[in-house]
């Protein structure tokens, strides 16, 4: 691991400060000089390997006592950036309440990691593409901007079908994004100029011609809190991998249900393990809304939601599977009891 200051954040104004300071005009993430630091378990994973050079990590962990708080009020759920996924994950009001949020953190990584990591960290985690993560790769358009993609005539079994670009094909890794991506939640960010809110769909950028810029989120900018309206008793996350415990998705589903005598006045779905950022799948929405639970519809959702994939040579099993976890997380969000 190379040199870098560590500077501990004694409040909001002194970290973002700090972190404006060490990155301005510098968007390339993985080379930007100054990265906070939640629970490590993303950032100090990819220092140790090279592929994240930061001079220097301001350690923002003495904001907790006011950015890990978890409420729910008048039906609007508010999750501080700081808050752990273990906590969150066992929280029995969101167990209730959004059980597609508890799932999604639940199923991710492992026991330990999920006692370390943040939700902050969690949706800002990059990816898992191999050719990004090992140095000794020169073409990764991510981590060396113009330098080509090794994924694209490499091994891509992993990669994603979804939202991609001629120059990246890397799949978004995470899980709990998802469940964001399907409850429309709104992302409360704080920096110099105060406090500011997107949704979260507005959070992530495809990669496009630019894989190096990740999220639209300004230098110095942080995340401080998630704010999700509900509740959606009838939700859940659907997860398949490779093995069953502490694995990426291959393919996932996160599915939240307003079912009325089995009629959906409304559905939602998002996609993990497909797509390069957190994917809604909004034109299978369209055709299950209004409509009574039944299987040819939930085919021809499930077909619509991939209709625009390009999959590569090793990853051509992702649209048939993510089709069948479209299906079955919408039968099991229907005949959940709530
Ligand atoms: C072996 C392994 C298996 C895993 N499996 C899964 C899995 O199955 N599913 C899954 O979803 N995840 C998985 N993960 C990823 C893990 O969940 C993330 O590493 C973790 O959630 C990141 O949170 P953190 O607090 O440790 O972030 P950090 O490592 O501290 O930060 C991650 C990034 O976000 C930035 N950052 C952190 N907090 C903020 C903030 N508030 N505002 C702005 N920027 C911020 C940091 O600078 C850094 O760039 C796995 C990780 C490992 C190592
Ligand atoms: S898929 Fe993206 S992250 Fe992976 S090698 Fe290609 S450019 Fe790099």
């Amino acid at each position: 691991m190379r040199p870098f200051v560590y500077q501990r954040a004694s409040d909001a104004p002194s970290a973002i400060q700090n972190l404006a300071t060490a990155t301005a005009a510098n968007n390339v993430l993985t080379e930007a000089s100054a990265q906070p630091l939640a629970g490590g378990t993303t950032l100090i994973d990819l220092m140790k390997l090279d592929v994240m050079r930061p001079k220097a990590v301001v350690d923002i962990n003495p904001l907790a006592a006011s950015w890990s708080n978890v409420s729910l009020d008048d039906d609007n759920l508010r999750l501080g950036a700081l808050a752990r996924m273990s906590d969150v994950a066992a929280n029995p009001e969101i167990q209730q309440h959004y059980p597609v949020i508890a799932d999604t953190l639940k199923l991710a990584a492992s026991p330990q990691l999920r006692n370390m990591a943040s939700l902050g960290g969690n949706v800002l985690q990059r990816t898992r593409c191999s050719y990004f993560r090992d140095v000794s790769y020169h073409n990764c358009n991510k981590r060396n901007p113009g330098s080509g993609c090794a994924a694209l005539e490499g091994f891509n079994r992993s990669h994603a079908v979804l939202g991609t670009s001629e120059q990246c094909i890397a799949t978004y890794p995470g899980d709990f994004a998802q469940a964001l991506m399907a409850l429309d939640a709104t992302v409360e960010i704080t920096g110099r100029s105060g406090v500011r809110k997107i949704r979260f769909s507005d959070l992530h950028k495809r990669p496009g011609e630019s894989p190096q810029a990740e999220t639209t989120l300004s230098p110095g900018e942080l995340i401080s809190a998630f704010l999700i309206p509900g509740p959606w008793p009838r939700s859940v996350y659907l997860k398949v991998r490779d093995r069953q415990s502490y694995e990426f998705a291959l393919a996932s589903a996160a599915v939240a249900l307003d079912l009325q005598d089995e009629v959906m006045r409304d559905a939602r779905i998002a996609l993990g393990g497909v797509a390069a950022v957190p994917w809604r799948a909004r034109e299978a929405e369209a055709i299950l809304k209004g409509q009574k639970f039944d299987d040819a519809l939930i085919d021809r959702a499930a077909d619509a939601a991939f209709a625009d994939a390009r999959p590569h040579r090793h990853n051509v099993f992702k649209v048939a599977l993510g089709k069948r976890v479209i299906s079955r997380a919408l039968h099991q969000a229907a005949t959940m009891e709530i």
